[in-house]
């Protein structure tokens, strides 16, 4: 017999040919898609995934169609083999997906999707909402670079609109000449021209939103960067008042979209105001720390949201601090007989910058979770620490 979900209102697409466990199909195999089949697993559910490479991080723990995401015949299999796909990775074809049509339910909706692969339809929404951003000028040309650098001003960020991650895709331009040189190194795709923004911190908010409508929150995170990737993120942090605020710009986008799922926004933070960076409709990095810190993970809540049941507590579990394992992977013998500290392993191939796995360390007071993650910065990524 199938499995029928608890207290959902909504109902969920029928196959009644097939029996066994409800399968969730995941359109990209890495290590966000491998946390969310382990936080899924224990709610009975089953796993898909779809990605180019047969090596990927979900594979260890989940079947895997191999092929390209703007495959149609594959997508049709996840799409006839689930009850509803969703997306570990926000770069894949939104027009493959529309072919779909109604044979599928996605989550979270595409436009969501299509607006954050886009970073001037993202700054757009943020205007339309109302939530504070940086400027920006769309760069397609020199006479718009040109115009760009007279409005917007220096010092600057020149990014690719599209497929930017970690950093990637963009340049720090100080002065005209870095500008021409940023140019011609990103030239060939669309560009987006923003201000540079001097922050104090750089903090990012996590939510549910859930097919019935409900939303839950995380308390905001506090991360750290370097050369563009995430190193350190520490939570719960920030005063009531800035945690407030952030969920209301939160809850504007869920809203907005009618979302369905997890989203993530990230912010700076200058003289106590927050200003947006950019926006991922996904599980996210700065939230890995739920794993172990809060009632229930941004992995579960993702999957509980797409699936209209009920959202969990998001209530931490006293101070986490989560730090990524990137490039090469610590010996894990040496750390993982601290108390209250959680090693996760992505079992991927070491390569430079490439994010390996992640720990999670918790402690009873913000002091010593504090003075305990910079211990433990220093001896992964000295680097880093120092800028704590
Ligand atoms: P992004 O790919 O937009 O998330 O950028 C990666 C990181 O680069 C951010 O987390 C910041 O640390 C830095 N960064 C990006 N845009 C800006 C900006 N406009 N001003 C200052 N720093 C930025």
């Amino acid at each position: 017999m199938r499995k029928r979900l608890p207290c959902s209102s909504i109902p969920i697409r029928a196959t009644p040919d097939e029996t066994g466990p409800m399968t969730i199909g995941i359109v990209g195999g890495g290590q966000l898609g491998r946390m969310m089949a382990l936080a899924g697993y224990p709610l009975g559910l089953d796993f898909l995934f779809l990605d180019r490479a047969a090596d990927m991080p979900a594979a260890q723990v989940a079947p895997m169609l191999v092929g390209e995401f703007t495959d149609r015949k594959l997508l049709r299999e996840l799409a006839r083999r689930s009850e509803v796909i969703t997306f570990d990775w926000e770069n894949v074809s939104i027009e493959s997906l529309r072919t779909l049509g109604r044979s599928a339910s996605i989550a979270p909706p595409l436009a969501a999707l299509a607006m954050s692969q886009d970073r001037i339809a993202e700054k757009k929404l943020f205007d339309t909402l109302g939530i504070p951003t940086t400027r920006y000028a769309a760069v397609e040309s020199q006479a718009s670079l040109v115009r760009a650098l007279r409005d917007v001003g220096l010092p600057g960020v020149l990014k690719t609109r599209r497929l930017g991650y970690d950093g990637k895709g963009q340049a720090v331009v100080r002065n005209l000449e870095e500008a021409w040189l940023a140019f011609e190194r990103l030239r060939g795709s669309p560009l987006i021209y923003e201000e540079f923004i001097t922050f104090d911190d750089e903090v990012s908010i996590i939510g549910a939103r859930s097919r019935r409508g409900e939303i839950a929150v995380y308390p905001l995170n506090r991360n750290l960067h370097r050369e563009g990737i995430l190193r350190l993120t520490r939570a719960p942090w920030g005063a009531p008042a800035l945690q407030r605020r952030a969920t209301t710009h939160l809850k504007r986008v869920l809203e907005h979209f009618r979302y369905e799922g997890v989203l993530n926004i990230e912010f700076f933070v200058r003289n106590g105001r927050l200003i947006a960076n950019e926006t991922a409709p996904r599980v996210h990095n700065s939230g890995h720390w739920t794993i172990e810190g809060a009632a229930t993970s941004q992995f579960e809540n993702h999957l509980r949201a797409i699936l209209g049941l009920p959202l969990g507590a998001t209530t931490a579990r006293g101070h986490a601090a989560m730090i990524n394992l990137i490039g090469r992977m610590p010996s894990r013998d040496t750390f993982i007989g601290e108390s209250e500290l959680h090693w996760h392993d992505y079992g991927k191939t070491a390569r430079a910058g490439r994010k390996l796995g992640h720990i999670t360390l918790l402690a009873d007071t913000v002091a010593r979770r504090d003075a305990r993650a910079k211990h433990l910065l220093r001896r992964i990524d000295p680097t880093s620490a120092r800028s704590l």
